[in-house]
């Protein structure tokens, strides 16, 4: 992968950090790559439908208060949408946009039949009770009950959602509809039709296209440092995962501030710490860092596991680590990637990085349609294949065209959604 065609950002610009203008940038720059026809451009670089909300809720008190969501459907050209919901209080239409765009891409990449959606609410849930989340989770559910479905629009949990909150719209739209239907979302908790393995999906498959990335770049896993951004679903899990194999997780962050010990953090008691204080702040023999420093240590591997627009120009040049593996959508810049990859540094896109996710929420949809539920060896065997291969495509892909991991993997996906759509054709 040359770099020669690259333009270096000349000194730090203001940037755009408007995520659905992102997705369109980093489209437009594979589909040109690719050749890909302007009729076929305009209908991929938006999104089919985006259903914007109101949403009345009674609150405790007695109160009424009104929070705007937003459902949105890319692509389906491939198969039904498929999408994570993201309770937020700066959860933006245009975020879920792009959010919903790169879920088509990375369904693509691992090659399941779903095209890409997603949905959000603006809100805490944090700051809301236990009744307040379930009436708000199933107005919204009901509200966006004709778009969704088991053969049309598929939820699944993203940030501060979770497996209740699922079950709530598994239940909402079965109530409905007159009849259960546990494949209408995924991520539900095991006894109402969730998957073994599902939980560590994300992380696990993150995982696997590090391993690769180390045997491809010629880095030893066991012993590599690793600094780690969110401990979250994914970051949390990431760092278990990685530090069984032998990894040296030396920094960590979340939302109320960062720790790190270059010796290497304990992973399982620093989730009993967690579970305590409900941050991994203080935690006994570390010392304090920013979550801005985590991103600028020297490491081998980072992992961006939080929210967007983490590493921009602003920071690129700081960015110490050999490989980046976007377990969070959307943390890199389009300028940024320009300066890790001039800087010799392997960002491994957020379609693919993160992508494990999808690929086992498949795998549960799978076994509720069929009723047939398998072993958690199964779901994790199967799921490293996929991985593996699609890591593999996205690195041949890079290197034929000549580009970057993440326009490798936009020319990979664009390509088979663009197929699809032409042998379909455009209806009517
Ligand atoms: P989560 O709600 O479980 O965790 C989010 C974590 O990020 C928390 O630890 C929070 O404290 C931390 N965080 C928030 N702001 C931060 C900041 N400024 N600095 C440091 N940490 C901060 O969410 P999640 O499911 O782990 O999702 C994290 C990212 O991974 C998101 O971008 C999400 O879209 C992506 N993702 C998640 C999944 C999944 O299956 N959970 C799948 C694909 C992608």
């Amino acid at each position: 992968m040359s770099t020669a065609q690259l333009p270096v950002p000349a000194t730090p610009v203001k940037e755009d950090l408007n995520s659905f203008r992102i997705a369109m940038r980093q489209f437009d720059y594979a589909a040109e790559k690719c050749g890909l026809e302007p009729g076929l451009c305009e209908v991929l670089r938006r999104p089919r439908r985006a259903l914007s909300l109101s949403l009345p809720v009674k609150m405790d008190d007695g109160t009424i208060r009104v929070f705007e969501g937003f459902r949105v459907q890319h692509n389906s050209a491939r198969g039904p949408c498929k999408g994570g919901i993201r309770y937020h209080p700066n959860v933006t239409f245009d975020e879920v946009k792009a959010l919903a765009t790169w879920m088509t891409w990375k369904c693509a990449i691992v090659n399941i039949p779903f095209g890409g959606a997603k949905g959000g609410i603006v809100c805490d849930p944090h700051k809301l009770s236990h009744n307040e989340l379930e009436r708000l989770t199933r107005r919204y559910a009901y509200e966006i009950s004709p778009l969704i479905g088991p053969d049309k629009d598929i939820p699944a949990p993203d940030v501060y959602t979770d497996a209740q909150v699922m079950a709530w719209i598994m239940d909402t739209y079965s109530m409905t509809h007159g009849s259960n239907a546990p494949g209408v979302v995924t991520g539900k908790p095991l006894f109402l039709g969730g998957s073994l393995g599902r939980n560590e999906a994300t992380a696990r498959g993150c995982l696997f296209v590090i391993r690769a990335a180390c045997e491809v770049i010629g880095i030893k896993l066991v012993g590599a440092t690793v600094a780690i951004q969110g401990f979250g679903n994914a970051g949390s899990i990431a760092a278990q995962l990685l530090s069984q194999e032998g990894a040296k997780i030396i920094a960590i962050s979340d939302s109320h501030g960062g720790i790190m010990n270059m010796e290497g953090l304990n992973i399982a008691e620093l989730l009993a710490h967690k579970a305590k204080t409900s941050s991994v702040a203080d935690f006994p023999g570390s010392k304090p860092i920013t979550s801005e420093a985590v991103l600028e240590l020297q490491c081998e591997i980072l992992i961006p596991a939080a929210l967007e627009n983490q590493i921009t120009l602003q920071n690129a040049e700081r960015v110490q680590a050999r490989i980046v593996a976007e377990a969070a959508n959307g943390p890199t810049t389009p300028d940024a990637d320009l300066v890790l990859h001039n800087r010799g540094i392997m960002v491994i896109p957020d379609v693919l990085a993160n992508a494990g996710g999808v690929t086992v929420s498949y795998f549960e949809w799978v076994q509720d349609l069929q009723e047939l539920f398998w072993e958690e060896d199964d779901v994790n065997r199967r799921l490293e294949k996929i991985m593996t291969k699609a890591f593999e495509g996205v690195f041949r892909t890079a290197t034929i065209y000549d580009v970057d991991m993440r326009t490798g993997a936009y020319i990979l996906a664009v390509d088979r959604v663009a197929t699809a759509t032409r042998v379909r054709g455009i209806w009517p």
